[in-house]
């Protein structure tokens, strides 16, 4: 079923193939230096970049620039007490900024935080304050197609290890990433979210979920936890969220928004600490960062991402593409998660060590193809990490149609066909902190 039609369109080009070959070259083989209007097709991710609808335009005009006590701001309250359950809310410039604010509220040094997989913003957040950030994936998270319904799930006995060697007492905090953006987008059930809860209480600490695809996890949970399947994704959400203390937004994800993010919770000694350091680094708690513009943007979004329609349609567009890939036999991580197709570049290029970066290797090679980005999430990524060689397609929302994935099938196909002649890739320039190297290094072929 088709959801939307268009209200405003865009040009886009597909430069020639000396222009792209030329532009990487430029590039220095890194994406993320390419200029936007060279690519065709933009997959780099779907934060921030898919179409607003026409209430949401509308709701731009609606926006009120008070500093304090704006009823903008008001309006966002209500969205976050009707979609997510929680009274109080600090909006921030987007989800990096209210993690900034929480989780600067809570930890301290030496801490240790155990999450079932930190995204890369929450993981330097925690590092900045001095605590360590533990991954807790279940077993066969990393497993390219284990069949298993929710491969995001946090491992609650993975999470007790950490904590039994460290104490309780230096444990303030446990968080729940969903869906599980670095484990391939792959949800987390709501079973799962009471046992952690549990946990949480079993230690005395505090619970976050970070809740930037909650929409999407709770298209999953319908689908795929019993005792839901006949719930609205809407209620769904509210039900998992209860089981948080707080959360941290990215109004860029399910926010369905260009910019924003907050800190929500039901807890009012936390609202009143998170207050003092909103001001500190974002701005007066009714604005935080953000404009009252896009503020009301942001409200009508969220209520938006829990539609049907809405949901439905996002899930199968990312599904589409991945059953696309799937049937021309190029090898990706299944079941698709929520946002993103990932390919396995490590069974594209097996002739290529790691250190030789096959996962860059077939970014670049989507690009001179087709005029597709993507990004690497694989060893240019994270260095000195065993995870998979894999390269994500991220689907933005609302912004391409079954033409654009015909025409990244055919890219990937061909990239696919030509798997055996590729060279790989070494760094010709290195930044000084490593985990942040594939935003700006610059590479450069290693010819046999
Ligand atoms: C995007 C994201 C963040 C950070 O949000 P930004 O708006 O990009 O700052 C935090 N956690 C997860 C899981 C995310 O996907």
């Amino acid at each position: 079923m088709v959801a939307y039609k268009s209200k405003a369109v865009e040009r886009i080009r597909l430069p020639g193939r000396d222009e792209r070959e030329r532009a990487l070259e430029e590039a220095g083989y890194n994406v993320f230096a390419l200029a936007a209007d060279d690519v065709y097709i933009d997959l780099l991710t779907d934060s921030g970049t898919g179409a607003m609808s026409d209430e949401q335009w509308a709701a731009l005009h609606r926006g009120d620039e008070s500093y304090a006590g704006s009823p903008s701001f008001e309006r966002l309250e209500s969205a976050v007490a009707d979609v997510m359950g929680f009274p109080y809310v600090i909006p921030a410039h987007q989800g990096r900024g209210a993690e900034n604010v929480l989780y600067g509220s809570i930890l301290s040094e030496g801490d240790v935080v155990p999450n079932n997989t930190h995204f890369d913003t929450t993981r330097a957040h925690v590092a900045n304050q001095g605590a360590e950030a533990v991954d807790c994936p279940i077993e066969g998270a990393h497993d390219l197609s284990a069949a298993e319904s929710f491969k995001g799930n946090f491992s609650v006995e993975r999470a007790r290890e950490a904590v039994s060697e460290v104490g309780a007492e230096n444990v303030p905090l446990v968080i729940s990433t969903i869906t599980n953006n670095s484990t391939a987008g792959q949800p987390v059930s709501i079973e799962n979210t009471r046992r952690v809860r549990a946990f949480a209480d079993e230690i005395d600490a505090t619970f976050v979920i970070d809740a930037c695809r909650f929409a999407e996890n709770a298209f999953f949970v319908r689908e795929r936890e019993d005792e839901y399947a006949e719930m609205s994704v809407a209620d769904i959400a509210r039900e998992q969220l209860e089981y948080a203390d707080a959360v941290v937004m990215s109004g860029k994800k399910d926010g369905l928004a260009n910019t924003g993010g907050f800190v929500a919770t039901r807890d009012e000694a936390l609202f009143e600490r998170c207050k003092s350091r909103a001001i500190l680094y974002e701005g007066f708690p009714t604005y935080g960062g953000m404009a009252g513009r896009d503020i009301e943007a942001m409200a009508v979004g969220l209520r938006e991402a829990v539609t049907d329609a809405y949901i439905e349609d996002r899930i199968e567009q990312v599904r589409t593409l991945g059953s696309m890939l799937e049937e021309a036999d190029i090898p990706t991580y299944t079941p698709v998660g929520g946002h993103a197709v990932y390919l396995d570049a490590g069974s594209f290029y097996p002739h290529l060590d790691s250190s030789e970066f096959p996962g860059q290797v077939l970014v670049c090679e989507l690009y001179r193809e087709g005029g597709v980005r993507g990004v690497e999430l694989g060893s240019f990524a994270f260095p000195d990490s065993d995870r998979p060689e894999l390269v994500r397609l991220a689907i933005p929302r609302r912004t391409y149609h079954q033409e654009h994935f015909e025409h990244v099938l055919e890219t990937v196909k061909r990239a696919y066909e030509n798997r055996d002649t590729v060279d790989g890739l070494r760094l010709a320039t290195e930044p000084e902190i490593p985990e942040l190297r594939h935003f700006t290094a610059e590479l450069e072929p290693v010819s046999r």
